[in-house]
């Protein structure tokens, strides 16, 4: 379908369901709506993908560190965050093979009391993937675990646990779930900017869409509208109620990536803690070795760039593990970073995990006339972008579903 066709839909029909933001978030929804039979738009402001969902770690995962989180503070949803995002990775891994793999991941462990606590926890992360599961961790010896991952520092290594995890094409996903909703009969466009958001009495009726091509402007009319704009929810928010406190508050993580010869082809590693207490990921990646990622407050920007100070906990890490000689990020060939909202002290729901992410809607959460946020949930991992609970309207008012459509204010 021609831009001019889908911008002449835009403009004339009355939507169920309009999306503001294509990343994975809203690309997921869209797809969601369309293939529900629901009427759905999507506008994404410059290109789908554009956000944090092409700088994430590329890792379709439960999230170790998530259900350590979990274990240690006691946090209940969180370990369901981790339990359905292991369900939804094998779900990926089934239906995207051509976007995703299966890729082992090796804890060097180097001192002897982590050799227990990680295997434990990864043989915790194999039980709540129940049939989900890929192969099972085990832990292999100092002499295994140079033969799978030579470029390991041996001095004291006591070990790893290795265990499987997925790994994903992330822009590509989420290029494929906007033009699949486009496939489903979604009007579905990027370079569409909302600049404000239509009311009528108090309601929402819809959006104002720039078109950053031809520098028009129009009304798009929608029942409800989904703000799916990651860590530009806020900006959203304050359209519909310019005195609504800021709920997010950004950091970044940023990758660095090195030459092919820090990574075997099929093995990554995930250095539990670093010296200065990070999870750092070494991983094998489009013939390269993404390594990443950092986590420090910052301001939500647009196109966020990696500052150089913020380059040297990846070098730490690889220097910790001896994968690396010093300087080597010099090699680096690109260096995406990306905002981690939101704040885990300012929950917008009630059900939120210990580090912010908002597991799902309320049960009886906006309808109609209300503003949508299933996408504060951008603290977390792209995963269940499938959304089954949100459009599927278990997470949505009742009331709401594709009903006859009601006519544009003023036909
Ligand atoms: C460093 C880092 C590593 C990560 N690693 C992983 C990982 O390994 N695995 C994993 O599963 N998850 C990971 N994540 C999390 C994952 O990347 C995010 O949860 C996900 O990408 C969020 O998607 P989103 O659609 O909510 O936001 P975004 O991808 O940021 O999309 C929001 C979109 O809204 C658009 N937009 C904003 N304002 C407007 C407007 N006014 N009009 C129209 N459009 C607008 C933006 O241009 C943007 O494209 C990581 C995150 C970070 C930061």
């Amino acid at each position: 379908m021609r831009r001019a066709d889908l911008l002449d839909r835009l403009a004339s029909e009355t939507f169920d369901l309009l999306v503001i933001g294509g990343g994975a978030s809203g690309a997921g929804v869209a797809l969601e709506a369309a293939s529900r039979g629901l009427k759905t738009a999507l506008v994404e402001r410059y290109d789908f993908a554009e956000g944090t969902s092409s700088r994430s770690t590329k890792l379709i995962h439960g999230g170790v560190r998530y259900l350590e989180l979990a274990i240690k503070t006691l946090d209940r949803v969180q370990l369901n965050l981790v339990r359905d995002a292991l369900h939804e990775r094998a779900v990926l891994l089934r239906i995207a093979p051509h976007l995703s793999r299966p890729l082992w991941l090796l804890t060097p462990l180097y001192r002897l009391w982590e050799v227990p606590y990680y295997y434990a926890g990864l043989k915790i992360y194999d039980l709540l993937a129940g049939s989900a599961r890929l192969a099972p961790a085990q832990f292999i010896g100092a002499r295994g675990t140079l033969e799978r991952f030579p470029h390991l520092n041996p001095r004291g290594l006591k070990g790893a646990v290795a265990y499987q995890d997925g790994q994903f094409d992330d822009a590509r996903f989420n290029v494929e779930l906007a033009l699949t909703a486009l496939q489903q009969g979604g009007v579905v466009l990027n370079q569409a900017e909302v600049t404000g958001l239509l009311k009528e009495n108090h309601r929402l009726r819809g959006a104002v869409v720039h078109d950053r091509l031809s520098g028009k402007t129009l009304e798009v009319f929608a029942r409800v509208v989904v703000n799916a704009t990651g860590p530009f929810a806020d900006g959203i928010r304050q359209m519909d109620d310019p005195h609504a406190p800021p709920l997010l508050r950004a950091s970044s993580g940023i990758h660095i990536m090195l030459d092919s010869d820090y990574t075997p082809p099929e093995t990554g590693l995930l250095i539990p803690k670093t010296e200065d207490g990070r999870v750092v990921f070494v991983l094998p990646w489009l013939g390269g070795t993404l390594v990443g990622t950092t986590d420090d407050p910052a301001p939500i920007v647009d196109h966020p760039r990696v500052r150089e100070e913020e380059i040297a906990p990846g070098e730490g890490a690889l220097e910790l593990v001896g994968a690396a000689p010093a300087g080597c990020p010099a090699q680096g060939r690109y260096r995406p970073a990306g905002p981690r909202p939101p704040d885990p002290g300012k929950p917008l729901w009630p059900a939120h995990s210990g580090r912010g992410q908002v597991d799902h809607l309320p049960q009886n959460g906006p309808g109609p006339g209300e503003l949508c946020h299933p996408a504060l949930r951008v603290g977390g991992r792209p995963l269940p972008k499938r959304v089954p609970a949100f459009v599927g309207g278990a997470g949505l008012h009742p009331g709401w579903g594709p009903k006859a459509h009601s006519a544009r204010p003023g036909s």
